[in-house]
């Protein structure tokens, strides 16, 4: 539902900022694409776009994919951006940008909810989810588009419940531009890990969408151009078993009138592998790859982060499990945490090789805001405020042995060989348990077409021009005597950017935690 219209017409610009590289980015592998130049459409500020006055006029621009130009701020009577930590200095700047236009400018989204002091330039700063924040924004705004003499703060009291909320504003956005689709279909997380903002922000008790909204949000995702996978953004997709089962026949149903033009993924806590039930919906669902945050293999570290949860099974038996029901698992990984010893990082490589997992986002532990570890290490004196580390925890053991041991990981768990052989294990041993839709929706010649470019680039780029041609050739070489192209094309489309991403991160260009501030200047570049 959007918000009704207004007697006075607005033009609202709304500017997703740039990412800062990392694990999740994915831009090594666009140039192997038919022109993708971001990785998700933005949930967050999409929406709000399509919450604004039915007659307010909107633009929205995705930095990763284009700048905003001053034709762009010249038209708008104001500015929307939304983003997380890792955007914070292009948010800052896109800010200082428009403020050269004299345009008031609000921010919204996760960082500024946790962190308000990040960012003191802006006019307006939106806290908290959609709700009345967001109907008294649009108030300020429709009276009056003049910047304020000082910041105002405005803080959603009454959230807007997800069961209201309208379909993101796909239609603004350049979908084929991006590597993967997203969908949200709850919000929050019942468990409470020390290192987590989640539940801070976004509750305990996980809201809702219902499963009409989410077919009705796949079926204009497809008509706005996405091909190949869409992500479940929500932060743990069993946050409520209940309404997880609820959805998923309502997937299985949308699968089978669309013929599986679409693979899905999420993310969920490991101890969905006790749910055989949820799995074998996913299963038919068609979703092919689980983002779980198995962050150790210690139970002891597990236990005192307060992530018990995930040793409700064996670590390695629920992996196997999520493999059976044909879903690649991958998974976040911390180092520099208070139980970690000097070995900390060879048994990390160690459950790399015995796991099979391909790709594991491995990143140092960093204090965010409103978490239980924030207020802990703040009470031991041990948060770091200097912004040129890599994390601000004053971590136990020394902090150069713990960045040493990280880029030592990085180094090695991307070995382009090791990584192919673990895509091997996968196309061995995970994919054949997966359904086998029928091939008839998907080939057209549409998705003809994206395969003979994709192969095009990904032999004469990697095979050709690329510096690991023999791990390249021996994996190559097997799919093509299977005919197993699909998995040419996705297993290559994910290693080529971790081998480059971590060459960079073993070589000290990357940050070595997802939150920290050093090297964000390092941006994925618009192009
Ligand atoms: S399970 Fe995941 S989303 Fe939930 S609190 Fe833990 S880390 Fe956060």
């Amino acid at each position: 539902m959007r918000a009704e219209g207004r007697q006075t017409v607005r033009r609202v610009l709304c500017v997703f900022p740039r990412y800062t590289s990392s694990f999740g980015t994915f831009e090594y592998s666009y140039p192997l694409t038919d022109g993708v130049q971001a990785f998700m459409p933005p949930q967050g500020l999409l929406l709000i776009a399509a919450y604004m006055p039915e007659n307010w006029e909107v633009r929205f621009i995705d930095e990763n994919i284009r700048q905003a130009t001053p034709n762009d701020f010249l038209w708008a009577e104001a500015v929307l951006v939304s983003g997380m930590h890792i955007q914070r200095t292009q948010m800052n700047d896109i800010c200082f940008r428009a403020h050269s236009y004299d345009l008031p400018v609000a921010i919204g989204g996760p960082s500024v909810s946790s962190c308000p002091d990040y960012y003191p330039a802006f006019d307006y700063l939106h806290i908290g989810e959609l709700g009345d924040a967001t109907d008294q924004l649009i108030d300020i705004l429709e009276k009056d588009t003049s910047r304020p003499d000082r910041q105002v703060v405005l803080k959603t009291a009454d959230r807007l419940d997800m069961t209201k909320f309208p379909i993101p504003a796909y239609e603004l956005a350049e979908i084929p531009r991006y590597f993967l689709g997203s969908i949200q279909y709850s919000s929050g997380c019942p468990y409470q890990c020390e290192f987590c903002d989640i539940p801070g922000l976004y509750g305990r008790n996980p809201r809702l969408k219902t499963p009409e909204q989410i077919t009705a949000e796949l079926d204009k995702l497809l008509a706005c151009g996405i091909m190949g996978s869409v992500y479940f953004v929500d932060d743990n997709f069993i946050g409520n078993r209940k309404a997880a089962l609820d959805l998923l026949p309502h997937l299985v149903a949308w699968q089978k009138k669309t013929g599986y033009v679409l693979r899905l993924s999420c993310e969920a806590t490991l101890n969905i592998a006790k749910r055989p039930e949820i799995l074998e919906l996913m299963r038919e669902a068609w979703f092919g790859t689980i983002f779980c945050g198995i962050e150790t293999p210690d139970p002891v570290a597990l236990k005192a982060m307060k992530k018990d949860h995930n040793m409700m099974v064996p670590i390695m038996e629920a992996i196997e499990t999520l493999n059976r029901f044909g879903m690649e698992v991958v998974s976040g990984i911390i180092l520099g945490l208070d139980t970690d010893k000097p070995e900390t990082g060879q048994h990390l490589l160690e459950f790399v090789e015995t796991s099979q997992i391909p790709l594991l986002t491995i990143n140092l532990l960093q204090a965010l805001p409103q978490t239980p570890l924030w207020d802990r290490l703040k009470k031991e004196g041990r948060l770091n405020e200097d912004e040129g580390r890599d994390s601000n925890v004053d971590f136990l053991l020394p902090y150069d042995d713990v960045v040493k041991s990280w880029r030592r990981a990085m180094g090695s768990a991307y070995v382009p060989e090791k990584l192919l052989e673990r895509f091997e294990y996968q196309i061995r041993n995970t994919y054949p348990n997966r359904i086998k839709p029928p091939i008839g929706a998907m080939l057209t010649w549409k998705s003809i077409r994206l395969g003979l470019v994709m192969l095009r680039n990904i032999f004469w780029k990697v095979g050709v021009l690329g510096d690991y041609k023999r791990a390249f050739w021996k994996f190559a070489l097997r799919r093509l005597a299977r005919g197993e192209i699909e998995y040419l094309i996705s297993g290559i489309m994910v290693a080529h950017h971790l081998i480059n991403f971590a060459r960079d991160a073993s070589g000290g260009q990357t940050n070595a935690s997802y939150y920290s501030l050093k090297l964000q200047d390092a941006a994925v570049p618009a192009e």
